[in-house]
């Protein structure tokens, strides 16, 4: 049976830090996904599960191990979409919940609306039943390992692409955002086509400076240039790799296409990201380039 799973722990991966326990759990959680696959699960329930568990493991810059804003609060984004009916659901900005992504995979079930923010937001994770965080001084871990405000402008987001047994597609993307953000500010990783795109001919999670993302709708033109130009998708992404780093940033991002080829290039000193395939045995990688 064919299929292919990709994850990533962010491209904001610093020289001289240990990733070990990162590595570990990526190692563990791929082969999980590799298993939820097989099993017959969906590509989109597949990529919220893989996602989910990052984001409860505190290991990164998304959930539990998300970092303040400038106010001390942390606020967190979220997307994921389903390339089979391009259906979508995102949160941006949104405090106090356990797993942001999982509000995002309820508001694409739900199908009424892609996004919601503010308020709104966070009736809508109370009503469908979200696990809220009533200790946020406690439950939060990054900033008290760092604590510092030489971690200002630091960042790091969490992603996972799949293609399921069907041939279906799908990708996700959670994030605290950037260390002592502006209050309010959504970077790419809640915007459809930014920072998070699935469609019948591939699934991609970016990573890096969002504003540059954004600026360079740097999932979706991956999408684009294998559409339009009928580029590889090896080509395709670094492609838009160029055009973030033009658009003043620098990231990584993780992407499969319907044959189930993997990519996961990078312009930052590294990214943690792992990949498996039923043509690809396991990798994990933080700084080695493909
Ligand atoms: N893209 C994320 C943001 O700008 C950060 C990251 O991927 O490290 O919020």
């Amino acid at each position: 049976m064919e299929f292919a799973i990709a994850l990533h722990g962010g491209a904001g991966a610093q020289p001289g830090t240990d990733y070990t326990a990162q590595k570990q759990h990526m190692g563990r959680l791929i082969v999980e996904g590799k298993e939820l696959l097989l099993s017959g699960m969906s590509a989109v329930d597949a990529v919220a599960t893989v996602v989910a568990d990052m984001e409860a493991s505190g290991l990164y810059v998304a959930g539990k191990g998300s970092m303040p804003n400038r106010d001390g609060v942390v606020e967190l984004d979220a997307s994921i979409m389903d390339g089979s009916q391009r259906r979508a659901g995102a949160v941006g900005a949104l405090p106090n919940v356990v797993s942001p992504v999982k509000v995002a995979l309820s508001i694409l079930v739900d199908g009424r609306q892609v996004m919601l923010a503010g308020d709104g937001a966070v009736r809508f994770a109370k009503q469908t039943g979200a696990e809220i965080v009533d200790d946020p001084d406690n439950y939060y871990c990054e900033h008290e390992r760092h604590g510092a405000r030489d971690m200002v402008g630091s960042h790091g987001t969490v992603g996972a692409v799949a293609l399921d047994t069907l041939g279906n597609l799908a990708g996700a993307t959670s994030t605290g955002g950037l260390f002592h953000k502006e209050p309010g500010r959504i970077g790419d990783t809640p915007l459809i086509g930014a920072g998070t795109w699935a469609d019948d001919l591939v699934a991609v999670s970016c990573t890096g400076v969002g504003e540059a993302f954004i600026r360079s709708a740097a999932a979706h033109d991956v999408a684009a240039r294998m559409r339009y130009s009928k580029a590889p998708l090896d080509e395709a992404a670094r492609a838009v790799l160029e055009e973030t780093r033009k658009c003043g940033g620098d990231g990584g991002l993780i992407a499969i296409d319907k044959d189930g080829h993997i990519t996961m290039p990078f312009n930052s000193h590294g990214m943690k990201c792992a990949a498996v395939s039923s043509e690809m045995d396991v990798v994990v990688r933080v700084f080695e380039k493909a």
